[in-house]
């Protein structure tokens, strides 16, 4: 077995197959987790994509010279490795940008992340968030709120981290646990007192330089590993039933049917126990329960330039239904037509509820009214819209999820199917932890490495 170093290239390793016409690993999903780990496992492995398009989640679209990523997506990561990684895989594709978002609060744009934007605000509400935050007494630390209380104070609790919060993960913080949370660090209180008097300070500086590719938007990440991966992988091939066979697994999208002696899924993991034969009751119910939202992603193309220079702004109000606005001419003047600017508005949603349950048409007017009256757009200035439905976007960590995960997880290692992936392993992750995830599947199959799991 020839092992090489972690590079662009993936692990040089050669299983001998002479012996048998079966691949040894069938990928299911072709997103920046079945690339990877493709590209991770070499030759030997195959990835079946339902669209003709790999990408998923990270996927870029282009409407009239407007593009547009399913919401803001940026390279960043505090994995030092896996971020070299990326720009290895890139080589040059990618620019690096400064992040300037803001929280729109009261008619103004305060800096982001709000606890260093405290000047900007009321002598009022200045006071109430660095009071709070001084004389914050803690409360035994049993859900999300608890924990924005413990850390923020109640000012900064109730001004922007609640609401903000409430309205992107439509369930209230009480509700929801907080293991996807405690790695955020408490904010110094020296940079609470200097941002309170206007003394420049940075928050969540791990992503305040971030890279962008300079073409193609998001997608070109994938694209990238598609490009090395090419020749393994099966577009439009929508993976309709899946079966354990003697020699391993067969898959199907009902027009052929292949093999592989080991199973990976980075598909949702709704769908591939609708997919998958002989499901036990008592997993189908523990996925069953797994909760996520959904997203809608509104594309407003305007036919003017943007005055704003601003990456991203965040809306915690409640008679807005977005929830944050990327402005994708900030990532570069290519991403426009000329002389034009765009805006990406997210909006989230449970799937059996509005905004969900409207039409585009009727999403689009309340985005662009929103828009409107916050001063952020002259409606005669719009050009293009664009609507894009998302119907798995985030993972909810409510109360249940990790007593459900631990019935799935145990069962798909009773099974020997490998789960990488957001909504395979149903973990909040991003693209540069879906690589690590994607690696560590790899070091897992191969005996490779010491892996180690994200799986918060
Ligand atoms: C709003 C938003 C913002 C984000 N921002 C960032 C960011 O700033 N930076 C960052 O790094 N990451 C960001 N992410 C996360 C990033 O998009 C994901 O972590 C990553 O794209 C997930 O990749 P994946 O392969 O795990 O899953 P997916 O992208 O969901 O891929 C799954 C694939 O399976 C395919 N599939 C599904 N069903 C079948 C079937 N029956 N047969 C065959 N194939 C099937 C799908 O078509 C898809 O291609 C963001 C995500 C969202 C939603």
């Amino acid at each position: 077995m020839n092992f090489q170093k972690f590079t662009a290239a993936g692990y040089d390793l050669r299983t001998n197959t002479s012996e048998s016409t079966l691949k040894e690993y069938g990928i299911l999903g072709g997103g920046i987790a079945g690339l990877s780990l493709s590209n991770f496992l070499g030759e030997d492995s195959e990835v079946l994509e339902k669209d003709s398009e790999c990408g998923g989640l990270s996927r870029t679209y282009e409407k009239d010279g407007f593009y547009f990523d399913l919401g803001g997506h940026i390279l960043f990561s505090n994995d030092k490795e896996i971020l070299a990684y990326e720009l290895d895989i890139l080589k040059g594709k990618t620019n690096q940008l400064f992040r300037k978002n803001s929280i729109w609060f009261k008619g103004r744009h305060v800096k982001y992340p709000f606890e260093n934007g405290l000047a900007a605000l009321d002598k009022e509400d200045i006071f109430d968030c660095v009071y709070n935050f001084m004389e914050n007494p803690q409360r035994p630390q049993n859900n999300f709120e608890d924990w924005i209380y413990n850390t923020f104070g109640k000012g900064l609790a109730e001004k922007y981290m609640i609401p903000y919060n409430s309205k992107i993960w439509k369930m209230p913080p009480s509700e929801m646990g907080t293991a996807w949370v405690e790695r955020v660090p408490k904010p110094p209180a020296a940079d609470i007192m200097k941002s309170a008097l206007g003394i420049e300070t940075e928050g969540y500086v791990h992503q305040l330089y971030f890279h962008y590719p300079k073409e193609g938007g998001f997608q070109t990440l994938p694209r990238t590993f598609e490009g090395l991966i090419e020749g393994r992988i099966k577009r439009n091939f929508g993976v309709k039933e899946v079966r354990k066979t003697p020699n391993g697994w067969s898959v199907t999208d009902g027009k052929e049917t292949l093999e592989y002696k080991r199973l990976i899924n980075t598909m949702p993991i709704h769908d591939f126990v609708k997919v998958l034969k002989d499901v036990p009751p008592k997993v189908q119910k523990a996925i069953d329960d797994l909760n996520y939202n959904s997203l809608i992603v509104v594309m407003v193309g305007l036919n003017c330039e943007s005055t704003l220079d601003k990456t991203s702004t965040y809306f915690p109000q409640e008679d807005l239904i977005f929830h944050r606005v990327v402005f994708f001419d900030y990532f570069g003047k290519n991403y426009v037509p000329p002389g034009c600017s765009s805006m990406v508005c997210e909006i989230t949603s449970r799937e059996d509820k509005k905004p969900w349950l409207l039409s585009d048409e009727e999403i689009t007017e309340q985005v662009l009214e929103g828009l409107a009256r916050e001063g952020f757009i002259n409606r005669d200035n719009v050009i293009t819209i664009a609507v894009q439905r998302t119907k798995y976007a985030y993972v909810l960590y409510d109360a249940n999820r990790e007593k459900n995960l631990a019935i799935l997880y145990e069962w798909a290692k009773e099974e020997n199917i490998e789960l990488c992936g957001r909504f395979a392993e149903f973990v909040y992750m991003n693209s540069d932890t879906v690589i690590r995830s994607a690696k560590n599947c790899f070091e897992r199959l191969t005996g490779q490495g010491n892996s180690y799991s994200n799986r918060g």
